[in-house]
This record gives structure tokens, sequence and C-alpha cells, in this order.
């Protein structure tokens, strides 16, 4: 089915034959993620946090492989740098490329496995990152072993292309000596200190509600300060964002600034419900006790509740610094601009990609300790 879906639809074209326009309509009509490919198990996969995300990245084809960079328009040459052979796929750089099928049979991969070479991306990704049993005697279980192969293969894939290294040949090794520490750290319970890795991500406000991200920040050892912000609808989609160069200031004031420019920027949106979600939790305390005064930032305080009483339905949430990537990354752009104040009418380049994980709902790994996590 993936075959003939595209980003938008279903395009007719790929099948062979035509079809009656009834059946047409109708399988138009039926609901389909627009993922096409369940890709919730990874964040429960027992691996380090940025193997998941690397995991991610890998199923959505969003890995620096030659085939990804073309399709997006940069460079033109497909073809594998190492075997020269084959085009450079997720695929063929993973698993196909000449060297990487050493390490997967030394790792136990027999050559007649016809479920892990004969597969395609999504589901050799999916097959093996949950298997249980393991190839090789008295290893630790299959699908952790995985996720550190396929992210020591592309690391030392980019060591051999990029930094002219040799292979590792003592690759197979270290992947499960990896994995085994893993295994020892993360997974036994005789530490006294518990971590607990929690997942976190932007979520898209309720159907009729728009969601407001700030962000303050000192940007670097200048001191000088920026914010940022971004407005979204509940389809996830972007309504409006800005940038300001605040000046020397702390990310106190710089938090209150950028909360101030956004709340303005709703308003002028005609914005009549608003969730409000920034990462400073002094800010969001501040506003849920109507008592606190502060000289110094009163003007911009005195603003913000104001502007507040402007909206029909308003919520005011704390959230995890990985849920607000948007806002902390326009936040740092103030740095870059000769402008003080810029708003955005459409998402700034450096700006795409984060809103492309936010939208498809990727998760983010915060570590916490145990008993912080209760909130
Ligand atoms: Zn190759």
């Amino acid at each position: 089915m993936k075959d003939i879906m595209v980003n938008s639809g279903w395009d007719w074209d790929r099948i062979p034959f035509e079809l009656p326009m009834d059946i047409k309509w109708m399988i138009q009509a039926t609901p389909i993620a627009m993922t096409l490919f369940a890709t919730g198990w990874i964040w429960k996969a027992k691996t380090l946090p940025k193997i998941k995300t690397f995991l991610w990245r890998c199923a959505h084809e969003s890995i620096g492989v030659k085939a990804c960079l073309v399709s997006r328009g940069l460079g033109d040459e497909e073809n594998c740098p190492i075997c020269r052979v084959e085009v450079e796929s997720v695929i063929h750089a993973l698993r196909d490329c000449g060297w990487a099928k050493a390490v997967w049979r030394q790792l136990g991969v027999d050559n007649t496995n016809q479920a892990f070479w004969m597969t395609d991306l999504q589901e050799w990704l999916m097959w093996n990152g949950k298997m249980n049993r393991s190839f090789l005697p008295d290893q630790p279980p299959w699908k952790m072993i995985y996720p550190f192969a396929i992210w020591n293969i592309w690391k030392s894939r980019n060591n051999v292309v990029f930094n002219r290294k040799n292979p590792n040949p003592r690759l197979a090794a270290d992947i499960i000596a990896q994995t085994k520490e893993f295994m020892y750290c993360v997974c036994s319970n005789r530490g006294l200190t518990r971590y607990i890795m929690k997942e976190v991500r932007w979520e898209k406000p309720p159907e009729g509600w728009s969601k407001l991200n700030t962000d303050g920040s000192v940007l670097g050892s200048t001191g000088l300060a920026g914010c940022g912000g971004i407005v979204r609808d509940s389809q996830g989609g972007w309504i409006a964002g800005f940038s300001r160069r605040i000046g020397l200031s702390n990310s106190f004031v710089a938090e209150l600034w950028g909360l101030r420019d956004g709340l303005i920027l709703c308003c002028n949106l005609n914005i009549t419900s608003i969730l409000i979600e920034l990462d400073a939790k002094t800010i969001v305390d501040i506003f849920q006790n109507s008592n606190y005064e502060n000289n110094v930032v009163s003007p911009i305080l005195d603003d913000c509740r104001q502007l507040m009483c402007r909206f029909q339905r308003i919520q005011f949430k704390h959230c995890f610094r990985q849920a607000n990537r948007c806002a902390d990354r326009l936040a740092r752009m103030a740095a870059d601009r000769n402008l003080d104040f810029i708003s955005f009418e459409s998402p700034p380049v450096d700006l795409v990609n984060v809103m492309e994980e936010d939208f498809h709902g990727m998760y983010m790994t915060r570590l916490c300790l145990e008993h912080d996590v209760a909130f």
C-alpha cells in the first residue's frame, strides 16, 4: 500500500491498471495513519535515548544517506560511497552494503535468514527491534543487540566515508560489549539512585484551540538575551512565529518578553482559545499566583495579565524543555539576526526539521530521578 501512497494521498498512476471511480472514492475515504507504519515500538525499546532517536530517523528515512539527500534536492550522486555499486539507501547503508553484511554475519545472522535479508526497511527495523531470541548462544536478546548494531554500523560507516578511517575489525565484539554494558547499568536494580527515562513530546492542542509555545534564553557567553515563540493549530500546523533580540538580560526576563510577544501575536491573529506552554516553571507559577509582584518586571507582567484577559478560553501550562524545542530554536535565532524583532509568516528554514518532528509526534527522552517522576 505504501508504494502508491504519497504525502497528500493516493498516487493512482503507480498502479498498472485502471480502477473504477467509485472504488477509488471508497479507497480514498478509508482512514489510514499518515505515517503508514507503526513507530511506537521504538520509544519502548530498551536502548540509549540517542539510539531511539536514530531508529526513529531511520524509520522516517531521514538520516544522511545519499538517496535521502538527493530526494531532498541535496546533491545528485546516489551511489554508495563505499561499494560504489548500489544506491545508498538507508537499508543499503545499514544492512546490504558488503561491509555491513559481514558485521551482521559476525553477530550470528545466517545467510539463509530470509526475514532478515529480504524485508523492506520498516519491516526490518520492527522485526529485529522486537525479537527476543538471540542468534548466538549466551548473548543478550536480539532486540537489545540490534539497536546498538545499527547505530555502530552507521557511526563506523561515517568514519570510513568522512574521516577516511579503516573499518573497525572488532565492531561486532564492540557491539555485544556495549549492549552488555547497557544492560548492566540501566536494566539492573542494584544502583542506589534510580533514574527513569521519561518520554516527552510536543502535543497538538485540542480541536478549536491554538497553542502558543514561547521561550527566552541568554545566548552564549555574551549575556545577550533572546526570546521566541510559535503558534500552531490543532493539526500541528504553522500559524505564526517570532524571534526577538532583547539585549543584556537574564533568562527570567527573557521568558517574560517571549510570553508578552506571543500573547500580542495571538491577539493580533484574533485567536480566541489559546493554550500556552513554556518550559520555565517559575513563570508559570507567577501567573498562577495573582499576588506576585516584582518591580523590575512589573511593566511586562501587567501587560501579560491584561493580554490574557482578551481570550475567551486560555490555559497556561509548564512543559519540559524537550517539548518546547521550536520556541527554543526561535529564541536562539535572535542572536544571528540584525533586526531586533522578526515575525515569521512561514516557518524559517532552521525550524523545519524540529517542526516536522513535533508534527509526527516524535518523543524525546528525558532522564529523571525516580522520585521526581510524579508530576
Ligand atoms: Zn555500498
